[in-house]
């Protein structure tokens, strides 16, 4: 358990990297890079792939058409951006919105790497296909979106991404459908982890999901 100050320390230290970061050629096209947004305090972690427009004009994430919808999903399950912290695969806009590119999302992955080894969140939901491949490659959202998958203590459920869910009508259905299930979810990862931290490690290990 890394201690609260340190953990601040590292979060803010990975955003001054990200903001004047030179691994990638998107590092040519941004405005402003976009390191993530919300609390460190908590166990919720929502990836999505890349800033949009008005991300990179702003500097912040999901502040667009889709993070208006990703709002609207998170509230509907009494969560909001004061208690979940929100990020991508990689943190500057692709030019013209394009996919982020394999050497794109390997060069920005020490950034992610690092979020998600500090907060420790209990539930990641990963938002499209590129945050997705991280746990699922190879996979498909339109057959796995929806269903948890535990990795040791840490669950993960894929998502549509909100943008997709906005432009065909009977994704958002879905998309709504499957954060409805997310508070059962975060529930029964959260019991598991509190019980396997009373039991002695030994024990724990065969508690794991
Ligand atoms: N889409 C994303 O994947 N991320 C953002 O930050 C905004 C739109
Ligand atoms: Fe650096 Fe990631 Fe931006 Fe590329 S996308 S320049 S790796 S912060």
């Amino acid at each position: 358990m890394i201690v609260q100050e340190e953990r601040i320390r590292i979060m803010d230290e990975v955003a001054n990297l990200v903001r004047s970061c030179g691994r990638c050629e998107l590092c040519r096209g941004r405005t402003l890079a976009v390191p993530g947004q919300g609390i460190i305090d908590t166990d919720i972690v929502l990836i999505g792939e890349a800033p949009g427009h008005n991300e990179d004009q702003q500097g912040l994430p999901f502040i667009g058409a889709s993070g208006q919808f990703l709002n609207e999903l998170l509230i509907s399950i009494g969560l909001d951006r004061q208690t979940v912290f929100i990020t991508n695969v990689v943190k500057c806009r692709p030019p013209g919105n394009r996919d982020p590119l394999p050497d794109e999302i390997a060069a920005c992955q020490p950034y992610l790497d690092t979020q998600i080894d500090t907060i420790d969140p209990t539930l990641v939901v990963t938002l499209g296909r590129y945050s997705m491949g991280r746990w699922f490659p190879n996979e498909r959202i339109s057959r796995i979106h929806g269903q948890p998958k535990s990795f040791g203590q840490r669950v993960v459920v894929p998502m549509y991404h909100p943008a997709a869910a906005l432009h065909q009508g009977s994704l958002r259905a879905t998309i709504e459908a499957d954060f409805q299930r997310l508070p059962r979810f975060l529930a029964k990862a959260r019991e598991r982890k509190l019980a396997a931290a009373e039991l002695p490690e030994s024990t724990a290990q065969g508690r794991l999901f």
